[in-house]
């Protein structure tokens, strides 16, 4: 057969509210034209993020009610750390609330001024808490990485000729050497075993610990499978325990993939630094047989674990995103190629060459999507990144809009509504005016901005 099915059928809903599109123009403006200021309930079809906004599946819900509450020792923790281990080889597994929470403890470790830690793109909250803690975050991404347009099966690739020399010429100053897969930052691209491979051995060559920000391994295995040579017969289980074995450690939001609504992990191979992690731990999270999490949660993580390298799954996860990319792009619509893992990004600074970037065309283009379809999709370009920390402001490298796709949760017809809402768009964009923002934090002030509408001129 050649249509590819989402492989579940569906044993409870949610019912979606339908608005009219005067009421969410009312919604918007209300929300200060802030798409994180709106009600879910006023939301139609939610591509804010695929961050712990999946469906559990029948399996999950069960073990939740196998969860154990015990402070210490609960049977829960073992679950979960055998579903971990099974995956992933490491010694020591150490559970935290988020991924975020996993960073915070390691740069506590291996972070501090004077210190750099090169990756091929940290993520947002991994750059936030290497920062934090004094040291510099480094982006060493392949350049194909960074061209919308590129095909390059694998545009999340570390640079290896530049982390060579980056580690020959700041060595003393490298506490670790971090990947992540797939590149969140960078649109969801993967990173090849190969890729990987040679970015431990270089690590191992200058002596480095080596860290692998895992949060979205299946969908990184899949597109292994699908794209690297000798890797297509192979199982995706066996594909992911290829990419951890070579490292040292690695991070994880459970929100991702391992279906949670939260949770995530620190996994160590080294004693001593496991040990200063679990003190860590304690002080912030809680005790090591639940970090931050509730024994249920950890079962339901266990079992998620088990379904996440299914194949159908993932087969129909990469589909949906490649069909909407595949149809935008025959639509003109300018799109980031090829489909990333978890979401599709639109390129605003193509599509609206004539608008300022200071005028966030990608914001315009986001907020015109929820008045005309009740979408929430996610500005990813100047309001997010726009600020300086001298309190200038400067345009982003790019302009993008990204529609984020919880797992699990919508379905082919969903997809359809999405394509037909950017033909709606497509006749509309050119008149888009951009927005002035009116009030802002001082610091990520996305979140909690507002905005007034430009006039005409
Ligand atoms: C989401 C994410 C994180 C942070 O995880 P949280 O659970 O949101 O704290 C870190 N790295 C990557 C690549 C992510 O996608």
């Amino acid at each position: 057969m050649k249509t590819i099915i989402e492989p579940f059928r569906i044993k409870s809903v949610e019912p979606i509210r339908l608005t009219t599109r005067a009421e969410r123009e009312e919604k918007l403006a209300a929300a200060h034209y802030n798409l994180f200021a709106l009600k879910s309930d006023d939301v139609l079809i939610d591509l804010l993020t695929d961050s712990g906004t999946g469906a559990m599946s029948a399996k999950q819900w069960a073990a939740v009610m196998q969860g154990d509450e015990s402070y210490a020792g609960s049977p829960s923790f073992e679950r979960f750390k055998t579903a971990v281990q099974n995956l992933m080889p490491f010694k020591h597994i150490i559970p935290t609330h988020q991924g975020r929470a996993a960073e915070a403890i390691l740069m506590a470790l291996i972070g501090g001024p004077g210190r750099t830690i090169p990756s091929n793109t940290h993520f947002d909250t991994t750059r936030g808490n290497i920062e934090a803690s004094g040291a510099e975050a480094v982006d060493l991404n392949i350049a194909e990485g960074r061209d919308s347009q590129s095909l390059h099966p694998f545009k999340g690739n570390m640079d290896l000729e530049a982390l060579d020399a980056f580690l020959a010429d700041k060595g003393d100053a490298v506490p670790a050497v971090m990947i992540t897969i797939t590149n969140n930052a960078g649109g969801g691209q993967p990173v090849s075993l190969e890729n990987i491979r040679a970015t431990a051995d270089l690590a191992r060559k200058h002596g480095k610990p080596f860290i692998i920000d895992g949060c979205r391994f299946a969908e990184n295995a899949w597109f292994i499978k699908q794209r690297e040579s000798g890797q297509a017969d192979r199982s995706i289980p066996d594909i992911v325990r290829d990419c951890f074995a070579c490292a040292d450690g690695m991070t994880m939001s459970a929100k991702k993939d391992a279906f949670g609504n939260i949770g995530g992990w620190l996994a160590l191979n080294d004693d001593d630094w496991a040990d200063e992690a679990r003190v860590k731990l304690i002080q912030t999270e809680g005790f090591p047989t639940y970090g931050g999490l509730a024994g249920r949660d950890l079962d339901a993580l266990a079992v998620g674990l088990t379904e996440i390298v299914d194949e159908h799954y993932l087969q129909y996860r990469i589909r949906t995103n490649e069909y909407i990319v595949e149809r935008l792009d025959a639509m003109g619509v300018p799109v980031v190629k090829p489909a990333g893992g978890h979401a599709v990004f639109i390129d605003a600074k193509t599509w609206l060459p004539d608008m300022d970037p200071l005028d966030y065309p990608a914001h315009a283009i986001a907020c015109k999507l929820y008045e005309i379809a009740g979408i929430r999709s996610c500005e990813i370009g100047s309001v997010m990144f726009g600020r300086q920390t001298d309190g200038s402001e400067k345009p982003a490298a790019m302009e993008l809009v990204r529609l984020a796709f919880p797992r699990r949760t919508y379905t082919q017809s969903h997809a359809d509504y999405i394509v037909e809402a950017f033909e709606l768009l497509k006749e509309d964009v050119h008149r888009l005016r951009g927005f002035a923002i009116s009030w802002e934090p001082k610091q990520m002030r996305h979140f909690t901005c507002r905005f007034t509408p430009k006039q005409r001129s």
